[in-house]
């Protein structure tokens, strides 16, 4: 068990990567805050997560609203006293070419990333900063933190700013031995790319088995999706790594798609 004890807070955490590193993480012993946007999209997670003989509980968080965010961060440290690993992961993504992008969509998009990173940040430090014994905040970035695909303008710009955030965190953190690391995973099938499947189809006027082959997995070594559990198994890792040698680091986990 390699988080025995700790709590964990992940954002996002109903479904796709979030709720694959919430069990995850329960299965290491860690107590697991599922956050979602209600309990009710947290429910499966937790039960999942109980009904295996872990920890968890479920806390409504939209991560763009700063009073629901600094509640479900109080609801946490209520619930176990205190606050460990934060995984701020809740994201969305919207295809369109920048000429035809609205702002409202634009917004959207940079919201749920980056001032959601933001928020649930802030509120996680001052617990951890307040608690004395260190910490450990990770962002769930994207190959897309580090290159850029058409169609994904307001995503691609908030995944390269969450390294930004990311750096500042670990040099902030350091004096209150808080780490903070970005995870760039390639192409995941989860909810959130099964939808991008037709839609950049549909943009970009060829099938979806030639969206698969040749836009998503096109760059990999061995043309492969990256799956849940190998993200899962670096997000352990760096929740887990015993130093301040490991932060302020993107590592990225895509099949060779984007080598650094
Ligand atoms: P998903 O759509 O399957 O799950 C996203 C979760 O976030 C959902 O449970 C949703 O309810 C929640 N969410 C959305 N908006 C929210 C908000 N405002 N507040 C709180 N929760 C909110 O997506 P996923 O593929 O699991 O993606 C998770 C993260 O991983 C995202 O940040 C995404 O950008 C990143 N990522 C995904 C892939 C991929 O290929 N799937 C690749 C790289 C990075």
């Amino acid at each position: 068990m390699r988080m025995k004890d700790q709590v964990a807070l992940i954002t996002g955490a109903g479904r796709g990567i979030g709720r694959a590193i919430a069990e995850g993480y329960a299965r290491e012993g860690a107590r697991v805050a599922v956050a979602d946007l209600s309990t009710d999209t947290a429910a499966e997670a937790v039960d999942a997560i109980t009904g295996a003989g872990g920890e968890a509980i479920a806390v409504a968080m939209d991560v763009t609203d700063e009073a629901a965010v600094n509640a479900g961060v109080a609801r946490v440290c209520d619930h176990w006293g205190r606050l460990d690993v934060l995984v701020a992961n809740a994201g969305i993504q919207h295809i369109d070419p920048i000429d035809q992008l609205d702002f409202a969509d634009w917004r959207r998009v940079v919201s749920v990333h980056l001032d959601g990173a933001f928020l649930v940040t802030r509120a996680a430090l001052q617990r951890m900063y307040a608690q004395g014994d260190g910490g450990c905040v990770i962002y769930m970035g994207s190959v897309h933190s580090k290159e850029a695909s058409p169609l994904k303008a307001p995503y691609v710009a908030a995944k390269h700013a969450l390294a930004g955030l990311c750096r500042s965190v670990a040099k902030e953190g350091a004096a209150h031995g808080v780490r903070s690391n970005l995870i760039c995973p390639g192409f995941v099938r989860t909810p959130l790319v099964d939808k991008q499947i037709p839609e950049q189809a549909r943009e970009l006027g060829i099938s979806e088995d030639e969206v698969i082959r040749d836009v998503m997995l096109k760059q990999t070594v061995d043309q492969e999706f990256t799956t849940l559990e190998d993200v899962t198994e670096l997000a352990v890792h760096l929740a887990a790594f015993p130093s301040n040698a490991l932060t302020g680091q993107s590592v990225v986990v895509s099949h060779g798609w984007h080598m650094q």
